[in-house]
This record gives structure tokens, sequence and C-alpha cells, in this order.
């Protein structure tokens, strides 16, 4: 495929392409900025094939990723909230000879890596003749990304031009393509999330609205006065934007809210119906360059808690199951599905030799096709033969007075194989309460045997729950 930034300048050079902080950037004006960068990459001494990119979201870390990206380098993208040990486990990881960082951030951190250039020392190489690729070749990885690490260590995964092209389209073709599509991106463009944005913009002639965090006044705004029809959110950030008083309508292109990332409470979901805010439920990981399946706004509120239908190129199913409502792993085909992980040889070798990629989520299809994701494999607890989802337990929780928090884990147990207890959050919280609660909302062997006052959760530094951490004695303390 020809290269998507040229193809797309000469397509529509004058569609504004990103907006960031009151700048504005046509794709003509974006391709020459892209060139420039690109010309002091050249003038490097040594330009490796893999090049390490740390930055918040801004208009230059968008542009030197773009110009990475031309020049055929292989982007790693790095996660500007991680802590300094976790950040060299990724480097050496993916062997990074060049780091290139924001001038912020490389005054935070001191990486040990052969060679590490802030913004501002790339601007100060000599220019050279850049060597931009004519062709985005379908199956050359782009980017790396590792994921949220919730599970375990963070897993570098590769993604090809091919992989985030399906992305976009299987997108467009659920969403629709409007001429005014206007992206708000409040989410990391390190992450799957924030770059798949990116090249959709690319790919659709679409504009950026970057920003360089979620702050949730400033977003609503934007959502008010600025001409955005689309915005992608975690759960956390839909639930701020919700909070907000006075919800004042959208502008009127708006379209919709596009949530991913983790599972969403069914209360929330109702007041976005209640409210009509369009929000488009949808299920994916880094491993498959964004969302794969996704729910429209139609279909919510007789399906609220599915995240919806695979995407066109995509096709889902569950393992073992051999009718409608049966919960079991989740399997799926996707062109959108990594090559690979670096340097997990077994994990590889398995994705390779399957047809289908194993997610590790368990969930089941309802007799339409609606999935419905129950929660991570690890995670369900296997109590006297009866499964047991953290999720659902939680979500039964969620209008207990006062708790501001709850996370079910599964701990052995020598008569029922595993038995769940309960890390909670919140003021004046007893256990007699929180036990009695529970036995009116959930079956008897759902309801936590135990609960543990606890200040803080451990959390990705995306704001994951590291659910599987909490068994950790010093979790434990504080017994209610
Ligand atoms: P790691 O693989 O390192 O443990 P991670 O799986 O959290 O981390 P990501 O790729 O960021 O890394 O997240 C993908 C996972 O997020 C999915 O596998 C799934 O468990 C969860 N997820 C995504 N969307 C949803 C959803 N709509 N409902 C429930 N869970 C979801
Ligand atoms: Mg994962």
């Amino acid at each position: 495929m020809e290269n998507w930034l040229t193809k797309r300048v000469l397509l529509s050079p004058k569609q504004t392409a990103v907006v960031f902080e009151g700048q504005e950037r046509t794709f003509q004006e974006l391709e020459q900025d892209v060139q420039k960068w690109a010309k002091h990459l050249a003038g490097l001494e040594h330009l490796p094939k893999r090049v390490a990119v740390l930055t918040e979201n801004n208009l230059t870390g968008y542009e030197i990723i773009l110009a990475l990206q031309q020049l055929g380098c292989t982007l790693v993208l790095l996660n500007s909230r991680l802590a300094s040990d976790e950040l060299q486990f990724q480097l050496d990881d993916a062997e990074i000879q060049l780091c290139l960082v924001s001038d912020e951030l490389g005054a935070q951190y001191q990486l040990k890596v052969e060679q590490q250039l802030t913004f501002t020392d790339l601007r100060q190489i000599k220019a050279a003749r850049a060597q931009i690729i004519s062709d985005f070749a379908e199956d050359q990885v782009t980017t790396i990304m590792y994921t949220s690490g919730t599970t375990g260590r963070p897993k570098g995964v590769q993604q090809t031009f091919k992989n985030h092209f399906y992305s976009a389209v299987g997108s467009a073709l659920n969403l629709g393509l409007g001429t005014d599509d206007n992206w708000l991106c409040a989410v990391p463009i390190f992450h799957i999330s924030g770059f798949s944005i990116m090249m959709r913009g690319l790919i659709y002639g679409m504009t950026v609205t970057l920003f360089d965090q979620f702050n949730a006044g400033k977003v609503a705004q934007a959502l008010v006065q600025q001409p955005v029809t689309t915005m992608s959110v975690v759960p956390y950030m839909l639930k701020q934007l919700l909070a907000l008083q006075p919800m004042v309508p959208y502008n009127s292109h708006f379209r919709c809210l596009l949530l991913g990332g983790g599972p969403i409470d069914r209360e929330t979901l109702e007041v976005c119906q209640q409210r009509q805010i369009p929000v488009i439920q949808s299920y994916g990981m880094t491993e498959t360059a964004s969302q794969v399946v996704a729910l429209s706004f139609k279909d919510a509120p007789r399906k609220i808690g599915s995240a919806g239908k695979p995407l066109f190129p995509v096709s889902v199913r569950i393992q073992g199951a051999s009718q409608p409502g049966q919960v079991g792993e989740i399997y799926l085909q996707s062109p959108t599905l990594t090559p690979g992980y670096l340097k997990r040889p077994a994990k590889n070798k398995q994705l390779l030799a399957a047809s289908w990629f194993k997610t590790g989520d368990l969930g089941y299809l309802d007799a339409e096709g609606f999935l419905f994701v129950k929660g991570r494999e690890g995670d369900m607890i296997s109590s006297g033969g009866e499964n047991i989802f953290p999720n659902e337990v939680e979500a039964a929780y969620v209008n207990f007075p006062e708790l501001s928090q709850i996370v079910v884990v599964g701990v052995a147990d020598e008569k029922w194989g595993a038995r769940p207890v309960a890390f909670v959050a919140g003021t004046r919280l007893t256990a007699t309460a929180l036990r009695e609660y529970g036995r009116a909302h959930l079956a008897h062997y759902k309801v936590p045997v135990a609960f543990y006052q606890v200040e803080d959760f451990p959390r990705t530094a995306s704001g994951k729950i590291q659910r599987r951490r909490l068994l950790n004695a010093r979790y434990q303390q504080n017994k209610l």
C-alpha cells in the first residue's frame, strides 16, 4: 500500500489533520513538519531499525512518531506513566539503542540506553536527506506496544501496517465515516487507544483533536464548543464526564463516545441512556490493535452489559460452548491480530500454530451473536464446582453505601478449592453489613468470606487494578 501520509496529502492536503492547544495543521503542513523531523533523524550517525519514543500527548511527539514511521523504523511506544525500572525492562526487552524523549520526560528519567535524545537535542542534529518509504508493506512491523501488565509482566506486542489498516477499516465499517469527522484523543498516543486514532486520521482523512491529558472539564467544554464528532474513553473518563454538573448538550456534530479498555457497570450505562449520550461499548486488546467487538447505541438499551458484535473483519467463538449463553474462553480471528510478541517464543509458537487466537478472557455469545465478557480466565474463582466471576460480585455491590471500591479475588481453600474474598475501600464499612448485603443480592457461595479494608489498590500505569497482587499479605492486614 502507498505510504499513508503521502497518499493522504495527495487526497486532501487542505483538510485539518490535527489540532492541539489552539495550533492546527493541515495534512500538507503536517507532512512538512514530519519531513523536517525525518531529516534530523536522517542526520544521526546511526539510526537504528527500532527506535523507542517516550512522550506525552503533544504535537511534537505526534510528529516525531510519524517521522519515524515515514523512515520505516519500528517504533517502540513507551508509557510515560511507568516507573523507571518498568521502562528499563521494556527498553532492555526491546533491545533499544536509541530512545527519543520529550524534554519534560527527559529531565525526569535516567534511562540506561546507548543513546537518549530529547526532542530539543534532535532538533539540533544537522538535517540530512531522508529516505521516506514509499510503501507501507502489509507485514512490516511498524509499532511495538507493551500490554498493560495487568496479569504479569507486560508483553511487547508487534503490530504491522496490516493490523492498523484493518483496525481503522473495521471501526469505520461500524461507526461510519463522515466528511466532518473529528476524533478527540485524550487517551495516550503511546497506547493502542490513542495510536489507533492517529492512524485513522491518516486513513480516513479525519481531524484529530489532541489533548495532552484527560481533564473532564476541559474535555467536556471541547465536546460542547468544538466540532468534535467522536471521542475514545475508558470507564473512569466516562464516569468523570457524567459526574460533571450540569451536563450541557454536546455540539450538533457529536456522534459518539467509544468506550473500551475494561468492563463498565450497568448503572453508568443506564445514566448514558437516560441522558441520551451515545456510548459505543467495545472490547479489544493491544494484541488486536484496538477494538474487535463493538455495541451500537441502538442495540445498547436491550443489550446492556454486552460488548457488542464482532466487527466486520473479525470472527469470535467461545471455546467449548455448544450453545448460546454458555461461558467459555473467547477466541478470535482478525486481520488486526499481532504476528507475535517480542521474546516469547513459546507463546508465539502457540499463536502461529492455532488458527484462532486465545484471548485469555471468558465470556459468552447470546443467541443473536452479542458478546458478553465475564472477566479474565485466571481471575475466575472455581468454588465447590461453581464458577464465580469477580466482576459480577463487585457489580452487585455498586449501590452499597459509602463503599468507594470493591475488588474480589479467589483464595485457595482446602474444602472448596477456592473461595472469594473482597478488598474494600470506603468509610464506616463493617463485615456484617457487607456480608448481609451480599446475601441479599448474590447466591450464597458468591458472597465474599472475608473483607479487607485497604487504602490503595495495586494498579497498572494505566489505572487497571492488578487483582492478583492483592493476595500479597500487605493488603490483608486490616480484616473487617
Ligand atoms: P496484560 O496482558 O499485560 O495482563 P492487559 O490484558 O490489561 O494486560 P491490554 O491489552 O491493555 O492489557 O488490555 C486488554 C484486556 O482488557 C482484555 O484482554 C480484557 O481482559 C480487558 N478488556 C478490554 N475491553 C473490555 C471490555 N469491554 N470488558 C471487559 N474487559 C475488557
Ligand atoms: Mg492481556
